[in-house]
């Protein structure tokens, strides 16, 4: 095997995904988080906790650090995070409602080294956008986030997440993404997972609705081909993601709104935790886990059960 095909072969991950809090304004029945405005964890890391893994982050070397949630934008301590990731050299990727991006925090990402932030915008029309996203940022909210982020030199992207609500408006979305002045338009299969797995049945687009959906989709980017916005198309679903994760791990680790630092979002195990692990000791954990047949027992029985995935958003511990 060559170096660096293995996940063992990297002493530092080259990747961080971390969820700062479980607490958001929406209520989105896609959410893949089950985050919400009652969802905070009440452990969630302390200002002084999350400085020092982000210090413990920067003396890693490791080079990218995504930022979801809930919504991290609403932490009190983010900005100061951000700082000292950006001060060390290490990219940061922002996924936020929007609601708080006005004119002086999009001009403040563009003087860190913010590699892209992804805002969703889960239709063509307010009304749809409402309907996919209560609570969350309004349709003018996140597509006002998005022509800011543009207009500062911020790569900003568009997120659709496809249900059977929107997905007739998903070519009209990237018409708007591209007015917007967006680097890329996002979407793949819908997620099992959270609040969409609970209400899969009437969520989930009909496969030949999604991929007739997709070929219009082609169709229309390839009519702004000159534009800046770039197609981008998830190809796998949830269930084929983690089969093929456990033939080949990568290089990124999870944090958690605790400190809990899981496999994946959508598998349950959390082999690590800050709280008690530096995170180097961490990503040994998590490279050990990934070994185990405890979790390669659970993703077979994914295949057969995709109900397991119900259980994506707790943490076990490994054996
Ligand atoms: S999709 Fe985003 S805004 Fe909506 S509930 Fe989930 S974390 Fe909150």
């Amino acid at each position: 095997m060559r170096p660096g095909a293995a996940v063992e072969d990297f002493s530092a991950p080259l990747f961080i995904a971390w969820q700062l809090t479980n607490s958001c304004a929406g209520r989105c029945p896609s959410c893949c988080e089950e985050s919400g405005p009652d969802k905070g964890w009440s452990d969630e890391l302390t200002r002084e906790e999350a400085l020092d893994v982000a210090r413990q982050i920067t003396e890693a070397g490791i080079p990218y650090v995504a930022f979801g949630g809930g919504e991290p934008l609403g932490v009190p301590h983010v900005w100061e995070i951000f700082e000292t990731l950006s001060e060390a050299g290490t990219a940061i990727k922002i996924e936020t409602d929007g609601r708080y991006v006005d004119a002086a925090a999009a001009t403040r990402m563009a003087g860190l080294r913010v590699d892209n932030a992804q805002i969703s915008v889960d239709g063509a029309r307010p009304e749809t956008h409402a309907l996919m996203r209560p609570g969350s940022a309004s349709f003018e909210q996140a597509t006002g986030a998005l022509r800011r982020l543009s207009d500062c030199g911020v790569p900003a992207e568009m997120v659709f997440t496809p249900t059977t609500h929107n997905l007739a408006e998903m070519a009209d979305a990237f018409d708007l993404a591209v007015e917007l002045g967006c680097s890329a338009f996002v979407t793949g299969p819908l997620m099992r997972l959270g609040r969409a797995a609970a209400s899969w049945s009437t969520l989930m687009p009909d496969p030949e609705a999604w991929a007739e959906a997709v070929t219009e989709l082609r169709m229309r980017a390839a009519l702004h081909r000159n534009a800046p916005t770039r197609l981008s198309i998830y190809p796998h679903d949830i269930e084929q993601e983690i089969a093929d994760r456990l033939d080949s791990p990568q290089a990124m680790m999870l944090i958690v709104p605790n400190g809990r630092v899981k496999l994946l979002n959508a598998l349950p195990f959390a082999p690590g935790d800050l709280r008690q692990q530096s995170v180097l000791e961490a990503w040994g954990s998590y490279q050990r886990a990934w070994r185990s047949p405890q979790v390669a027992d659970f993703i077979h029985r994914c295949a057969d059960q995709p109900d397991l995935l119900l259980h994506a958003n707790e943490t076990w511990s490994v054996a």
